[in-house]
C-alpha cells in the first residue's frame, strides 16, 4: 500500500481521526482535511490541510494526486444536534458531498468510499423498541426521520449514480452508532454512549448517583467500537462491493441497559432519572448478513469490552476538566 495515496476528509473529527492512524498502520500515504485540528491527540497524517470542504476550489485542493479518498466530513452530532438543526445540517452537509465527490472525479481519483448512516432508514419501520434489524434494502421507500438522513440518502445517489457515468468507483458504508475514546464527550455534539460515560463519570465523582436519562429509556440502538469500524472500513475499500452496506453490532439494548453497563464498569449505582429529551427513532438494529457475505467479516469488539475503554477515557477528561476533587473536600 506504500504507493497508495489516501484522503481522510472529516480527519479531524473522531473517526476520521482514528482512520488516519488505521492506514498509517497500514502503509499508506495518507492527507487528513478538516475545518479544525484534531482535539485530544495529533494526527499522524503526512499532510494535514485546515479547509473548509463546503466550497469547491478547497475539495480540488484536497484531492489533488490522490488514489482513494475518505469521504467522513460532516455537520454532524448526536441526536440533540441532528433533531434541532436540520437547515444548517442539510446545507452544510450537500455542500460538502457535492463538491467533495465532483472534484475527487475531476482531479482522477479512483476510489471513494461514501460514509452514510442508519438515519437513512425509513421512520415507518422503527416505530417499535424491538424492531426487526435493518437490511440494506429496507432504505425504500425513503422516509428519514431527519435532514441529516435525507441528505445522506441523496449522497448514496450521487456516489452511484457517479460510479455509473464516471470512470471513479464508489464504495457506501452506514454506520451504526460508532464510538470510541479520542470523540466528542460534551458541548452537544456528543452522542448517547460518550454522554453516558461522561454522566456517570460526573454521578462517580461527585457521589451525586442521579444520572439523567433522555425519555423512558426503553429506546433500543446497536453500538460499534470505532476499532471493528475501521478494520470494516478498510475491508470494504479493499473489496469490489459498490453498493450500501451496514456497518454496526448486531446486538440491540435499551439505552437503559447501556446506562448499566456503563455503571457497572465505573463500579457505582446510579439513579436514573427519566427526563424530556430528544429520543430519535424508537428501535434500530443492523442486519449484518450482507456485512458477513460481502467481507467475510462482522465487527467482534463487544459492548463492554469497547465501553470500557470508552468509560476509562471520558472519566480522565471528566477529572482533568472539571477537577470534581473539590467535591470531596468534606470526606
Ligand atoms: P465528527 O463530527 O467527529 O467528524 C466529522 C468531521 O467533519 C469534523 O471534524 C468536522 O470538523 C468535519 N467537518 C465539518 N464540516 C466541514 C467542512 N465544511 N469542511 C471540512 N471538514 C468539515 O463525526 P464522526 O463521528 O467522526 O463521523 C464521521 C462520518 O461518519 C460523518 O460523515 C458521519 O455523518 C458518519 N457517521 C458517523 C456515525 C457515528 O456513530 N459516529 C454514525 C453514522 C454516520
Amino acid at each position: 500500500m506504500a504507493n497508495k495515496r489516501v484522503l481522510v476528509t472529516g480527519a479531524g473529527g473522531f473517526i476520521g481521526h482514528h482512520l488516519v492512524s488505521f492506514l498509517k498502520n497500514e502503509g499508506y500515504w495518507v492527507r487528513g482535511v478538516d475545518i479544525k485540528e484534531p482535539e485530544f491527540a495529533e494526527t499522524q497524517a503526512d499532510e494535514f490541510e485546515l479547509l473548509d470542504l463546503r466550497r469547491w476550489e478547497n475539495c480540488l485542493q484536497a484531492t489533488r494526486e490522490i488514489d482513494e479518498v475518505y469521504a467522513l466530513a460532516a455537520d454532524m452530532g448526536g441526536m440533540g444536534f441532528i433533531s434541532a438543526n436540520h437547515s444548517q445540517i442539510l446545507h452544510n452537509n450537500i455542500l460538502i458531498n457535492v463538491h467533495t465527490l465532483d472534484a475527487a472525479r475531476e482531479n482522477g481519483v479512483n476510489r471513494y468510499l461514501f460514509t452514510s448512516s442508519a438515519c437513512v432508514y425509513p421512520e415507518y419501520k422503527q416505530m417499535e423498541t424491538s424492531i426487526a434489524p435493518l437490511r440494506e434494502e429496507d432504505a425504500y421507500p425513503a422516509q428519514p426521520q431527519d435532514a441529516y438522513g435525507w441528505e445522506k440518502l441523496v449522497t448514496e445517489r450521487l456516489c452511484t449514480h457517479y460510479g455509473e457515468e464516471h470512470d471513479i468507483e464508489v464504495r457506501i458504508v452506514r454506520f451504526h452508532n460508532i464510538f470510541g475514546p479520542l470523540g466528542t464527550w460534551e458541548g452537544g455534539r456528543e452522542k448517547a454512549p460518550a454522554a453516558m460515560c461522561r454522566k456517570i463519570a460526573m454521578a462517580k465523582q461527585t457521589r451525586e448517583p442521579e444520572v439523567e436519562i433522555w425519555g423512558d429509556g426503553e429506546q433500543t440502538r446497536s453500538f460499534c467500537y470505532i476499532d471493528d469500524c475501521l478494520t470494516g472500513l478498510h475491508k470494504l475499500m479493499r473489496s469490489n462491493y459498490t453498493e450500501p452496506l451496514n456497518l454496526g453490532q448486531d446486538r440491540m439494548v435499551t439505552i437503559n441497559q447501556l446506562a448499566d453497563i456503563v455503571a457497572n464498569i465505573a463500579g457505582i449505582d446510579v439513579v436514573k432519572k427519566h427526563v424530556q429529551g430528544p429520543q430519535g427513532v424508537r428501535g434500530r438494529n443492523s442486519d449484518n448478513t450482507r456485512l458477513r457475505e460481502v467481507l467475510d467479516w462482522e465487527p467482534e469488539i463487544s459492548l463492554e469490552e469497547g465501553l470500557s475503554q470508552t468509560y476509562k477515557w471520558i472519566e480522565a477528561k471528566v477529572k482533568e476538566k472539571y477537577n470534581v476533587e473539590q467535591y470531596h473536600t468534606a470526606d
